[in-house]
C-alpha cells in the first residue's frame, strides 16, 4: 500500500494528499482514500479504483482542513471491497483518529479477538481497522494521542508504516523492524510523511530522512517530535529495494535507480553469457538490463514495448485473445529481436507465468537464443508482512531447481543473481534487511496458524 500525510493550514492539503497517492499508485490499485480533519471536523472519501478514478476536482475541494492523510490499497488481508479501503477512522473521547497503514500484522487474529471482547463493532476485515481502534480504546482509558497510540502499538506484531491524523496534529510510525518505508518531507516549512520519496518530488517537497523504526514523530503546528518506542532492530524489505519501490524513490538516502543497476552489474559478473542483445522486461527489468548491458558490454534495446495503460480494472480479454498471449501488456519488437542472441533481464520470477510467455513472445519474432537473467535471487518462500506473495506451493522456485525452471519456460539458459550478490549491492553491505522470500529467514516470528495459510 501507499500511504500519505500532511499537516498544512492555508494549503489545498487534500489536493496535495492526491497528488502524493498519484506517484504512489504502484503501492495499490484497488481502492484509494483522503481523510481531511479540520480541526475535528473530519471529512473523508474513499472507493474502489485508481486515484485518479476515485477522485476530481470537485470531491478534492469539498475535502477542507488543515490535516491529510490518504492511503492506496492492495490487498494482503482482507478482501478487495470498499469496506475494506482506507483511510480508517476512530472516534474517540479527544475527536476522531484516522490512519493509513502499509504493511500486514501477524497476530492480526488475536487483536481482533482482544477488541471485539471490549465490544468494538469492526466493519471492516483488515488489520489497518484493529489498530485505529486499539489507539480509539486506549484514548479512551485517558491516555493522550501520542501515549495511547504506543499503548496500541505494543500490541501490534508484525509490520506497519502508519500515518495518524488527529485532532492534535499527525503521527507518522515504523514498527521496530522498519520492514515498509516511510519518509518525512518539507514544503514550506511543514512537513509531509509518504511511502516513498517520489511522492515528495511531485509535491515540490524536499526529502528530509525516512522515519526510524521504532520511532514516532509527531507533527503540530510547533514542529516535529520524536518518540522512540521499541528498540530498533533495521529489517528493512529487501523486495522494496528490488522490485516493489519505485526507482526514482531513495530508501535510507540510497537512489534505488542505482541500487538496481549494480543488481545488473553484479548479474552480469556472475552469469556472463555470449549474445547480440540485453533486452529489460520493461518496466521493472530495465534499471538492471542497463547495468547488465554496461557491465557485459553488450548492446542494450528495447525488445518488448509495455502499454502502460493496462491495469488491475482492465476488462478480461477474450478468450481467443488470451490465447494470442501477454501481447496487450508487452508486445515485441521483431527489428530488435529477429536472429539475434537475447539476454532477457528482469527482477524477479515468481510464478513463472509471465517469465514463459515473455520467451514465448520471443522465440515467435524470431530470437535465435534466449537467455533469462533475473536480478534477484529464487522466491522460495512467501511474505507476511505486507507483499502479496502467493502461497509457496505457487512459487515455481519453491518446488523446482534453476534447471527444471529454465526447461518449464523454455529458455537456452537461466541464471539468477544470488543471495551475497543482492546484498553485496546495499551501501550497507546487506546490514538491516528482511531477505525471507529468497532466505527463508523471517525476521518477525510468524504464529502457526498463520505460517500455514501460506507455507507448505
Ligand atoms: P512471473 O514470471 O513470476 O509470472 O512474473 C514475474 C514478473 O512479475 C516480474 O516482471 C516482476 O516484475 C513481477 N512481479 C514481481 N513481484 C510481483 C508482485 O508482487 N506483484 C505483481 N503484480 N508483479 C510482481
Ligand atoms: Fe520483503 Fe520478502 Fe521480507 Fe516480505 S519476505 S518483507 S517481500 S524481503
Ligand atoms: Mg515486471
Amino acid at each position: 500500500c501507499g500511504v500519505f500525510g500532511i499537516l498544512a493550514p492555508g494549503e489545498a492539503v487534500a489536493k496535495l494528499t492526491y497528488f502524493g497517492l498519484f506517484a504512489l499508485q504502484h503501492r495499490g490499485q484497488e481502492s484509494a482514500g483522503i481523510a481531511v480533519l479540520d480541526g475535528d471536523r473530519l471529512t473523508m472519501h474513499k472507493d474502489m479504483g485508481l486515484v485518479s478514478q476515485v477522485f476530481d476536482e470537485a470531491l478534492l475541494n469539498e475535502l477542507q482542513g488543515q490535516l491529510a492523510v490518504g492511503h492506496t490499497r492492495y490487498s494482503t488481508t482482507g478482501s478487495s471491497r470498499k469496506v475494506n479501503a482506507q483511510p480508517v477512522v476512530s472516534r474517540t473521547r479527544l475527536g476522531p483518529v484516522v490512519l493509513a497503514h502499509n504493511g500486514n500484522l501477524v497476530n492480526a487474529a488475536q487483536l481482533r479477538e482482544e477488541l471485539l471482547a471490549r465490544e468494538h463493532t469492526l466493519l471492516a476485515t483488515t488489520d489497518s481497522e484493529e489498530i485505529v481502534h486499539a489507539i480509539g480504546e486506549a484514548v479512551d482509558d485517558g491516555k493522550g494521542w501520542v501515549e495511547g497510540t504506543v499503548h496500541a502499538l505494543k500490541r501490534c506484531r508484525g509490520a506497519f508504516s502508519l500515518v495518524i491524523g488527529t485532532p492534535a496534529g499527525l503521527m507518522g510510525t515504523r514498527d521496530a523492524n522498519g520492514v515498509r518505508p516511510l519518509v518525512i518531507g518539507t514544503l514550506k516549512g511543514r512537513y509531509v510523511l509518504a511511502s516513498e520519496t517520489c511522492a515528495l518530488s511531485i509535491i515540490g517537497a524536499k526529502y528530509l530522512r525516512d522515519v526510524e523504526p521504532g520511532e514516532l514523530v509527531f507533527i503540530t503546528e510547533s514542529g516535529l517530535e520524536s518518540h522512540h518506542w521499541a528498540k530498533p532492530e533495521p529489517r528493512m524489505c529487501i523486495f522494496e529495494m528490488i522490485y516493489f519501490a519505485r526507482p526514482d524513490s531513495r530508501v535510507n538516502a540510497e537512489s534505488l535507480y542505482t541500487y538496481r543497476e549494480r543488481l545488473g552489474e553484479i548479474l552480469a559478473q556472475e552469469a556472463p553469457v555470449e549474445a547480440d542483445v540485453v533486452i529489460p522486461v520493461p518496466d521493472s527489468g530495465t534499471p538492471a538490463a542497463i547495468g547488465y548491458a554496461r557491465a557485459s558490454g553488450i548492446l542494450f534495446q528495447q525488445g518488448l514495448i509495455k502499454n502502460h495503460y493496462v491495469g488491475r480494472t482492465f476488462i478480461q480479454p477474450t478468450q481467443t485473445m488470451r490465447e494470442a498471449g501477454i501481447k496487450m501488456k508487452l508486445n515485441p519488437l521483431p527489428d530488435v529481436i529477429e536472429g539475434k542472441r537475447i539476454v532477457i533481464v528482469d527482477d524477479s520470477i515468481v510464478r513463472g507465468t509471465t517469465s514463459r510467455k515473455i520467451v514465448q513472445a520471443l522465440r515467435d519474432s524470431g530470437a535465435r537464443e534466449v537467455h533469462m537473467r533475473i536480478s534477484s535471487p529464487p522466491v522460495t518462500h512467501p511474505c507476511f508482512y505486507g507483499i502479496d506473495t502467493d502461497s509457496q506451493d505457487q512459487l515455481i522456485a519453491a518446488t523446482k531447481s534453476v534447471d527444471e525452471i529454465a526447461r518449464h519456460i523454455e529458455v537456452d539458459s537461466l541464471a539468477y543473481l544470488s543471495v551475497e550478490g543482492m546484498l553485496k549491492a546495499t551501501r550497507t553491505d546487506g546490514q538491516g534487511f528482511c531477505t525471507a522470500c529468497f532466505t527463508g529467514d523471517y525476521p518477525i516470528p510468524i504464529p502457526d496458524a498463520i505460517r500455514r495459510t501460506k507455507l507448505v
